[in-house]
């Protein structure tokens, strides 16, 4: 990670939704910087939380029960949290950008390709209509659309699954964001499309020096492009690092559980590996740490107390009893029964390479 100035940075935040009885929170004490040129992956099981992060920084929480019901998001050292509505729809598309994971939902089946990269243009820029075709040209190359004379007069439903992907990279795009949020941006497509995806985001972060913040479930995306990682789990960030760090040595058993459950892994073991349970609802979360219900290994404490972040020494933090030193000295019993649990699981799971 570098020492540059943070682009976006996230401080202690809760995100919560008004229910008909009292507000529910489904993300807790995210804390998170992001640096000019950086990309980072937010990766979790579905109902983490990671999701309702992005659309936090983007300013579009569900109206009107999703609110920040404590901290703040800054971009560029401003604070972009409870900015009104007529001031966040001036960022985005033009500071912060955001692709989503179908893009059919996001194109307007009756407008053409040309009609939908104009608009924005036209909003936010002064370009004449020449101007405007030619940019709108030169983007749909940047993105590796083939004959973009041809297809901004064409449609949403007449393109493939990977070039309405496309379009949606370049729409984001226009407006050369700082900041583009990518959610699950690759999920919809074949493996060999995914791959040009995600070739295209990191193309762009090198070139334009966007940084990038890609909501995915899967590992092996966040392998492939990112510098760092937070792994979320039941609203909450369980480790923070950098890529190499985070694979090379995996402290929280989540994590671990994530990695053994990637396919390459599982192809070298021949069996495929899935963490038993599921990610808790947020009505239904346990006391003491969120993970432990489906933690192999949970002690006593870990039901009774929520862990707190503790660093590992560099930038890595982990959010887990085990690596609390205070916890480690509590008793040879309980240690041993650790190690044998530790070395139990690591047996079963073969977590490291
Ligand atoms: Fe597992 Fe306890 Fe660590 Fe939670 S705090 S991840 S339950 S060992």
């Amino acid at each position: 990670m570098s020492t540059k100035r943070p682009l976006l940075e996230i401080r202690d935040l809760d995100v919560s939704f008004q229910t008909q009885k009292d507000p529910l929170r489904i993300v807790h004490g995210l804390s998170l910087t992001l640096e000019q040129g950086e990309t980072i992956g937010i990766v979790g099981e579905s109902g983490s939380g990671k999701s309702v992060t992005s659309l936090a920084v983007m300013g579009l929480l569900p109206q009107p029960t999703g609110f920040i019901s404590n901290g703040e998001i800054l971009l560029d050292g401003r604070k972009i949290s409870g900015l009104k509505e007529k001031e966040m729809r001036k960022l985005r598309g033009n500071e912060i950008s955001m692709i989503f994971q179908e893009p059919m939902t996001s194109l307007n089946p009756v407008f053409t390709i040309g009609d939908q990269l104009s608009e924005p243009l036209k909003q936010h820029t002064k370009l004449n209509r020449k101007e405007r075709k030619t940019k709108i040209i030169d983007i749909l190359k940047t993105v590796g659309i083939p004959r973009p004379e041809q297809i901004i007069h064409e449609y949403p439903h007449q393109l493939s699954g990977g070039m309405r992907q496309r379009i949606m990279i370049s729409l984001a795009m226009l407006g050369e964001p700082k900041l583009l949020i990518a959610d699950e941006p690759t999920t919809a497509l074949d493996v060999t499309i995914q791959a040009q995806i995600l070739d295209l985001i990191r193309r762009i972060n090198e070139k334009k020096n966007t940084s990038v913040m890609l909501i995915t479930h899967d590992l092996g995306v966040v392998a492939e492009i990112c510098d760092k990682v937070a792994v979320m789990y039941a609203g909450e960030i369980v480790e923070y690092t950098d890529v190499r760090t985070l694979f090379d040595k995996p402290l929280h058993p989540y994590t671990q559980g994530l990695i053994a459950s990637m396919p390459d892994k599982n192809e070298r073991k021949g069996e495929l590996y899935s963490i038993p349970g599921n990610v808790p609802r947020p009505t239904e979360l346990p006391q003491g740490c969120h993970f432990s219900t489906r933690c192999p290994l949970a002690m006593e404490r870990c039901h009774q107390e929520s862990p707190p972040i503790i660093s590992s020494g560099g930038n890595h933090t982990v959010k887990c009893w085990l690596h609390d030193s205070a916890v480690k000295k509590e008793g040879e019993e309980a240690k041993e029964q650790l190690v044998e649990k530790e070395e139990e699981y690591n047996v079963r799971h073969a977590i490291t390479s």
